[in-house]
């Protein structure tokens, strides 16, 4: 049987940060991926927006390693030379109630230590982004993009440089606790397997409540149920409209349907969000919805065509009725699994917090588990 020092499941964003960090002081790290290349599901069906952290309540790992992260990206991207682009963003209000909700987000946003943030009125708004017609703009500088499969190419070269085995097509189906360590089982290319490790870490994204389950966790007692909310885009066509990210005032589960430029400064619509039962990624939603939607701030939508583009799922730990919800990072020691670190609810903003996360989880790892 073969013996790992720290076994790492799932090779999206967060697996690969976690496994680069790590990789830094120690040896011996495996990582478990059941599809043949990493950052096949949630990490390459997102938005790619380089969030600045405004969003989450003061406090939350959301809004601390959101905005840790933020400027840690922009790093990454200059010195490895990962195309990115640091566009701004406006978060849009019309009326006395999203003018109310716009000043919440600002002062939760500058709480959370959000640099750079003004309000806008409807002249300075207009002269940014001739299209946008709304009363008052919330503008936050250290918005951005980038995209997502180079910033995975990064993590997984850099944790390549420092030995980390993966193990691809390699899918984790039972972990047992034993006395120093864990046994962590599956099928490996069509073949049965079984590693011994010290210390595992859960980074399975849409599966990690299935992974916390199977190391003998109750998932519905603690909380660590997954609820999957599906997001759709559809893509505009001819010359952009915006030239920023463009968001209208949070509502429901998502955070409304926004623009988002790509690298190439073609413009997305989305996503939406519904609850979901399976994970697929064909866009159900219909083409008015956002329309309607968007036309409240961009009246010009209606002059473009607009496509299909694509969907991506969240891995939610807030279901349909519920309030916020933090992502779950943490040791479960107090559960009788010494060594086993959870990662659960990694929705947005994962792909921004990914460094940050890497680092909170290797701080977890020195200070509680190496000893
Ligand atoms: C529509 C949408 C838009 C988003 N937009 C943004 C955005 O603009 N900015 C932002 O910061 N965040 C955004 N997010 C969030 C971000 O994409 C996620 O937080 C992040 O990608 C999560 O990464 P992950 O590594 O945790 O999960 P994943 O990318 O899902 O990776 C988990 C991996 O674990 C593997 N796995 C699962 N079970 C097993 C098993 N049993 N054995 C082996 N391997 C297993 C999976 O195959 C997968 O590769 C968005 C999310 C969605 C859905």
């Amino acid at each position: 049987m073969e013996t790992a020092n720290i076994v790492i499941i799932g090779t999206g964003v967060v697996g690969l940060a976690v496994a680069a960090k790590l990789s830094e002081r120690n040896e011996g790290v495996y990582v478990f991926e059941k599809n043949a290349k990493f950052g096949q599901e949630t990490s390459s069906h997102n938005s790619g927006v380089i969030h600045s952290g405004i969003h989450y309540p003061e406090g939350s790992l959301k809004a601390k390693l959101c905005v840790k992260s933020n400027p840690m990206l922009y790093e990454i991207c200059e010195k490895y030379k990962i195309p990115y682009k640091k566009l701004g963003k406006l978060t849009v209000a019309i009326g006395e109630e999203e003018i109310e909700e716009l000043e919440k987000l600002m002062k939760q946003g500058e709480a959370n230590g959000v640099e750079g943030l003004k309000f806008l009125g409807k002249e300075e708004v207009k002269r940014l982004e001739p299209n946008v017609e709304v009363e008052k703009a919330l503008y936050s500088p250290s918005t951005g993009i980038l995209e997502p499969d180079e910033l995975m190419n990064h993590f997984y070269a850099r944790a390549h440089e420092n030995n980390v085995v993966f193990a691809m097509e390699t899918e984790v189906t039972g972990i047992r606790k034993t006395g120093n360590g864990f046994e962590v089982s599956g099928i490996s290319v069509g073949e049965k397997f079984t590693v011994t490790a010290k210390t595992v870490i859960n980074c399975a994204g849409l599966h990690s409540d299935r992974i916390a389950a199977m190391a003998g966790i109750d998932v519905d007692k603690f909380g660590y149920r997954l609820h999957y909310a599906k997001g759709d885009y559809f893509r505009v066509g001819g010359k952009p409209p915006v030239r920023m990210l463009v968001y209208p005032v949070p509502k429901g589960a998502g955070l409304g349907i926004h623009l988002t430029p790509d690298l190439a400064g073609m413009v997305r619509l989305g996503p939406n969000a519904y609850y979901v039962d399976k994970v697929d990624y064909e866009v159900e939603s219909n083409e008015q919805e956002f329309r309607e939607d968007v036309r409240r701030f961009l009246p010009v939508i209606d002059k473009y065509q607009i496509q299909v583009d694509s969907a991506g799922v969240r891995p939610k730990l807030q279901g349909p009725k519920d309030g916020f919800r933090d992502f779950v990072i943490r040791h479960e020691a107090d559960k009788g699994l010494f060594g086993f670190i959870n990662l659960v609810g990694i929705e947005s903003p994962g792909l921004t917090a990914a460094p940050a996360i890497g680092e909170f989880v290797s701080e977890i790892y020195e200070s509680e588990i190496k000893g």
